[in-house]
């Protein structure tokens, strides 16, 4: 790319997530307000497995989320040593009480148990992660379903930022169950037309370039340089990676005092899976962090409040 067009660019847009993610919690709890006016309160069960610091801080901070819009919320701890049955009874248990309207396990599983069936014995209807094949299947037919938080976020950001996608040519990197799977079916039912990237791409960059919109969840940064990617497309970086060595949070952003500051209080920094510099060549995109990360715990929050509604047939099944 020459010169001339970097300086004919604009700026690029930055999508802000928290922003967004503010916008879908306040009318969530407009959401929540009305069923209690109604005498439901919807509910979320987290389970959390074993003591795994990481995971205990995404759990703490959906159930504040949850206190915030005045859903219930319920912690269940079983210990690490937990059996495969055993949690298959505690999600039988959750699965019949109906003042429990979603359904959450927390990721990743001690080894031992299997991940697959546990995830597959929570009710379709209290899913509220969207990971039960039978959303899976919905989301793919293009039906009603509980969709996964993360892509859900991505679509809703885009929407809600007036990014055209019908029509535009959307690349996914990555082909996880989570993320990039459904990423990629959701933009096909916004009428995008997509092409999946993973690990056994030839030549990624051969795609990437082409993109109007470009989803990269693969966990690698800089996987993304700014020569893989099409001046004025719109980047949605997903990944999320944590660097720790001073020098190459220098190398990453020369001159970025906020970062650097944060970097020095907290001894890491987050970055995705885009090169900095390649977001100067984008109309928009979102940051990390900042951007999709701040969207999963809205929609989880819209994710129980829809499923609040779908079980007592307040909206379409
Ligand atoms: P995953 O490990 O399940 O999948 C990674 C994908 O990347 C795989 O499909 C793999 O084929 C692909 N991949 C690996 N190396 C590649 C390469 N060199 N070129 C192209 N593709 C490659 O991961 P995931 O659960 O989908 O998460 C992906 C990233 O998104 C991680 O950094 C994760 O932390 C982050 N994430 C963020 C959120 C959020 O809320 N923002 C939620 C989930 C995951």
């Amino acid at each position: 790319m020459s010169d001339m067009t970097v300086q004919e660019m604009q700026a690029a847009r930055v999508l802000d997530g928290v922003a967004v993610a503010a916008e879908i919690k306040a009318e969530a709890g407009l959401e929540v307000a009305a069923l209690k006016a109604q005498g439901i309160q919807p509910g979320l069960a987290v389970v959390l497995v074993g003591d795994l610091a990481a995971s205990g801080i995404y759990v703490r901070s959906k159930r504040k989320t949850c206190a915030e819009l005045g859903i219930y919320s319920e912690l269940l701890t079983p210990d690490e040593s937990v059996t495969t049955e055993e949690m298959l009874a505690l999600i039988a248990g959750l699965n019949a009480r109906d003042e429990i309207d979603g359904i959450l396990i927390q990721l990743p599983l001690p080894r031992h148990v299997d991940t697959r069936r546990l995830l597959e014995a929570v009710l379709p209807e209290k899913d509220v992660d969207g990971f039960h094949p039978v959303n899976a299947g919905r989301l793919q037919t293009g039906r009603p379903a509980l969709a996964p938080c993360t892509p859900a976020g991505i679509l809703e950001i885009l929407r809600r930022s007036e990014i055209e996608v019908h029509g535009k040519y959307a690349v996914v990197v990555g082909r996880s169950n989570i993320v990039g799977k459904p990423a990629a079916v959701m933009l096909v039912n916004a009428s995008a037309t997509v092409t999946v990237c993973h690990r056994f791409t030839p030549d990624l960059a051969r795609y990437t370039r082409e993109a109007d919109i470009l989803v990269v969840a693969v966990g690698r940064p800089e996987l993304i340089t700014p020569e893989m990617v099409k001046p004025g497309a719109v980047l949605i970086d997903v990944g999320i990676n944590r660097i720790t060595d001073a020098a190459e949070v220098e190398r990453l952003f020369p001159g970025d005092a906020a970062r650097a500051e944060g970097f020095q209080k907290r001894g890491s920094t987050v970055v995705g899976d885009i090169a900095p510099e390649a977001f100067r060549l984008a109309s928009a995109y979102t940051p990390v962090p900042g951007g999709v990360g701040a969207l999963t715990i809205a929609m989880l929050m819209q994710n129980t409040v829809t499923a609040a509604k779908l079980r007592r047939g307040l909206v379409m099944g």
